[in-house]
C-alpha cells in the first residue's frame, strides 16, 4: 500500500473535507448542525473494524464480545513522509501513537470515557492516521449491535447502541456503510433493518460483505439479488487474518478475487479493498460538495440568531446602583407596556395576543355588560305593580296627584332586580386587567427571580385594593340609584311626553272594552283585567308607567357611562400611580426597608447564567466555523 489510492480525487476534496473535520473538532453538531459523515454500522463480528483497518493499514482493538465501545471518527490522511503518523483526540487532548501501540492506546482511551467495564459511551474517540497511501476518508465506526447483553454488560446495552446508531444514521446527510458479513443471510441483519428505517431505498447506504473468503458460495447471486436495497452498491472484500502484514492480506485478496472460481465471477468494480476505498472517497466527495451551501447557511442562520438572544439577555449587574437602573428601567418599561396596551389601546407589542388588545377586550366586556342591563328594558307592560303600589301610597290628600313614593318604591324594586349585574362586570374587568397587569410585570423581570416574586405580590396587593375599592364604588352608585332619583337629561321629558300622548287612546281602549293596547315603542299590553279598578286609579297607573319607562332609559345609560368613565379613570392611575407605588413598597417598605430584592438582582439566577454560558459557547463555536468555512470559500471558491 504505498501508492495513494485516489490521488487525483485527493488533491481537489481534500481542503473540503480538512474544513469538514475541523467543523466536526469545534463539534458544531452540538449546535444542531449536521456535518456529512461516513457512518460504519455493523452486527458484531461482521468485522467492521477489520475494514477500517484495511482501509487505514493499522491494528484496531479485536477480541470476542464488544470492542467498540465508543464512537470511533477515523480520519485517515494521504501524506508523503514515509512514516506515518498517529494521534488520538478525546476529552480536550492529543496523544500521539504508533501503529505498535494503537490498540492498547484505542483501549485506554475508550477505557476513559466509558469506564473500565464493558458499558458503552456516545463520546467520540478521534484517531487520526496520517500515513502514506491512505486514502482522505472521514468515518465513524459505531458499537457493533448486540441483541443479548454479555456479562458485565447493562441490561439495557441493544437500546443504547441502537441510540447512539440511529442518531449517527438517521440525518439526511450521513452515508450508511453497512458492513455485512459473508456467511449471513443479510436479510436477517440487525444493521439492515437499521438502516432501511432511515434510508428505505438505501439511497445513502453502501454495502461492504466481508469474509468473501469465508462463504464464497452465492456470494455473487446475493449481491445481484439485492434482497436488502442498497442504493450505492456493494463491495466484497477478505481482510487481514491473523498475523497477516497488510501488504500480504492485499496480494491475497487480490489472488482469492481473480482466481477462485466461484469468486472471480464477481465483476471487478465490486471487489476488493482499493474499490472500496476509490468509492467511498468518491461518495465522500458527492455528499460534501452537496451539503457544504447548507452548512454554510445553517451557521450563519444559527450564528445570527444565537448573537440577537445574547443582545437580548440583561446585563450582568455589579453594583447596586446599576441593580437600582436596571429596576428602574424595569418599572418604567412595564408602565410605558401597560399605558399602550391599557391606556392608549396600542398593541403593537403583542400584535397576535388577543388577550393583549386590551382596548377592544374591554370594549367587548362593556359592550356584553350593557346587554345585559338592556335586557330589564322595557320590561313587564302589565300596570299590576303600579296599581299595587299606587293604592299601597294613598292618603289624605288631593286626588289625582301622582305619589313620589309610588314611584321610588317601583324604582327600587327595578335596581334591585338588576344590582349584581355591575358589580360582577366591575370585578370581571379587573381580574382580566389584573391578568393582563401581571402578565407584562412577569415578563419584565423575567431575569430578575427575587424582582419578579416581589412584583407577583405587588401586583396580587394592588388587584386586591383595586377591586376592593371599585366593588364599593358600584355598590354605592346602585344605592344611589335605588333610594333616590333625578334626571336633567331632557331626552326624559321628551320621552315621557311622547309616551303620554297615548294616554287618552289607553283610556278610550279600556272604555270599549278592548282586551289589549298598543303602546307606540314599547309593546302590546293585556288590559283587560284592568277593567276592575277604579277609573281615576287607572289614569295614574298608566301615567307611572310612562314616567318609569322613560326613566329606567337614563338610569342604564347612567349605570353604562358611569362604569365606562370609572374604569377609564381608574386603569390610568392604577398603570400611572398605583402600580409603581406598589411596587417600590413591596420591595423597599415591607422588608424593613431593606431592599434586599435590588441586592439579589447582582446575583444572576443560575438558570440565565447557564444561559449566557451556553449561547456564549454556541457564539464561539458557530463563529469558529464560519471561519473555516470562509478560508476554504476565498481559497477553493469553484469546488463548492
Ligand atoms: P467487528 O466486531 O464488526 O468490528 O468485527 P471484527 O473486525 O472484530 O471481526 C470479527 C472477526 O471476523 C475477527 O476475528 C476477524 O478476524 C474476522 N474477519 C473479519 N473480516 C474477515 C474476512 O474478510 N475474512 C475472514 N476470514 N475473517 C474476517
Ligand atoms: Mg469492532
Amino acid at each position: 500500500m504505498s501508492e495513494p489510492f485516489v490521488s487525483s480525487v485527493n488533491d481537489r476534496i481534500r481542503p473540503l473535507l480538512d474544513a469538514v473535520d475541523k467543523l466536526r473538532q469545534l463539534q458544531v453538531m452540538k449546535e444542531g448542525i449536521q456535518l456529512p459523515t461516513i457512518v460504519v454500522v455493523g452486527d458484531q463480528s461482521s468485522g467492521k473494524s477489520s475494514v477500517l483497518e484495511s482501509l487505514a493499514g493499522i491494528s484496531l482493538p479485536r477480541g470476542q464480545g464488544i470492542c467498540t465501545r465508543v464512537p470511533l471518527i477515523m480520519r485517515l490522511q494521504h501524506h508523503f513522509a514515509p512514516e506515518p503518523e498517529l494521534s488520538l483526540e478525546y476529552s480536550g487532548k492529543t496523544v500521539r501513537t504508533s501503529e505498535a501501540e494503537i490498540a492498547g492506546a484505542i483501549t485506554l482511551a475508550t477505557e476513559e470515557i466509558a469506564g473500565g467495564g464493558k458499558g458503552i459511551s456516545n463520546t467520540p474517540l478521534t484517531l487520526v492516521v496520517k500515513k502514506k497511501g491512505v486514502p482522505d476518508l472521514t468515518m465513524v465506526d459505531l458499537p457493533g449491535i448486540t441483541r443479548v447483553p454479555v456479562h458485565g454488560q447493562p441490561e439495557n446495552i441493544y437500546e443504547q447502541i441502537a441510540g447512539i446508531i440511529m442518531e449517527y444514521i438517521r440525518p439526511e446527510e450521513s452515508i450508511i456503510l453497512n458492513v455485512l458479513s459473508a456467511t449471513v443471510d443479510f436479510t436477517t441483519c440487525e444493521s439492515i433493518r437499521m438502516s432501511q428505517k432511515v434510508d428505505k431505498n438505501g439511497a445513502r447506504t453502501l454495502a461492504v460483505v466481508t469474509k468473501a473468503d469465508k462463504a464464497p458460495e452465492g456470494l455473487l447471486e446475493k449481491v445481484t439479488a439485492d434482497d436488502v436495497n442498497i442504493g450505492l452498491g456493494y463491495v466484497c472484500v477478505r481482510n487481514r487474518i491473523g498475523d497477516e502484514s497488510y501488504k500480504e492480506a492485499r496480494k491475497v485478496e487480490a489472488d482469492l478475487f481473480e482466481t477462485h472460481p466461484l469468486l472471480s465471477r464477481i465483476d471487478k468494480s465490486m471487489v476488493g479493498i482499493p474499490v472500496l476505498a476509490q468509492k467511498l472517497v468518491h461518495i465522500q466527495a458527492t455528499i460534501i460538495a452537496r451539503c457544504l451551501p447548507d452548512i454554510v447557511r445553517k451557521i450563519n442562520e444559527k450564528l445570527a440568531a444565537s448573537s440577537s438572544e445574547l443582545k437580548r439577555m440583561p446585563e450582568t449587574l455589579s453594583t447596586v446602583g446599576e441593580a437600582l437602573t436596571a429596576f428602574m428601567g424595569i418599572v418604567g418599561s412595564a408602565k410605558e407596556s401597560l399605558n399602550k396596551i391599557i391606556v392608549r389601546g396600542e398593541y403593537d407589542e403583542y400584535p397576535d395576543d388577543e388577550k393583549m388588545h386590551c382596548a377592544a377586550r374591554l370594549v367587548d366586556m362593556l359592550e356584553h355588560y350593557s346587554r345585559e342591563l338592556y335586557k330589564s328594558f322595557p320590561g313587564d307592560l302589565s300596570m299590576m305593580t303600579e296599581i299595587q303600589v299606587l293604592k299601597e301610597a294613598k292618603k289624605i290628600e288631593l286626588p289625582n296627584f301622582l305619589p313620589h313614593t309610588a314611584f321610588l318604591a317601583i324604582l327600587q324594586k327595578k335596581i334591585q332586580k338588576i344590582s349584581h349585574i355591575p358589580v360582577v362586570f366591575v370585578i370581571d374587568v379587573w381580574n382580566y386587567i389584573d391578568d393582563v397587569i401581571m402578565f407584562v410585570l412577569m415578563h419584565r423581570s423575567e431575569n430578575y427571580h427575587q424582582l419578579q416574586q416581589s412584583n407577583r405580590r405587588a401586583g396580587y396587593n394592588l388587584m386586591e385594593k383595586r377591586k376592593e375599592r371599585s366593588r364599593n364604588w358600584v355598590t354605592e352608585i346602585v344605592q344611589m340609584e335605588k333610594l333616590t332619583d333625578y334626571a336633567s337629561d331632557p331626552a326624559y321629558l321628551n320621552d315621557w311626553k311622547k309616551l303620554m300622548a297615548q294616554q287618552d287612546e289607553f283610556m278610550n281602549a279600556l272604555e270599549n272594552n278592548a282586551t289589549e293596547f298598543q303602546i307606540e315603542g314599547l309593546g302590546v299590553v293585556s288590559i283587560k283585567d284592568l277593567k276592575a279598578y277604579d277609573m281615576p286609579l287607572l289614569p295614574q297607573a298608566f301615567d307611572l308607567k310612562m314616567r318609569m319607562t322613560a326613566y329606567w332609559k337614563i338610569v342604564l345609560r347612567r349605570l353604562v357611562d358611569l362604569m365606562a368613565l370609572h374604569l377609564q379613570f381608574c386603569a390610568r392611575n392604577l398603570v400611572n400611580k398605583e402600580m409603581e407605588e406598589e411596587i417600590v413598597k413591596e420591595l423597599f417598605g415591607r422588608n424593613g426597608g431593606g431592599g434586599g430584592a435590588i441586592e439579589a438582582m447582582l446575583e444572576e439566577s443560575p438558570a440565565v447564567a447557564a444561559k449566557r454560558e451556553k449561547l456564549n459557547g454556541s457564539i464561539k463555536i458557530l463563529s469558529e466555523s464560519k471561519k473555516v468555512l470562509e478560508n476554504i470559500m476565498d481559497t477553493n471558491a469553484t469546488n463548492i
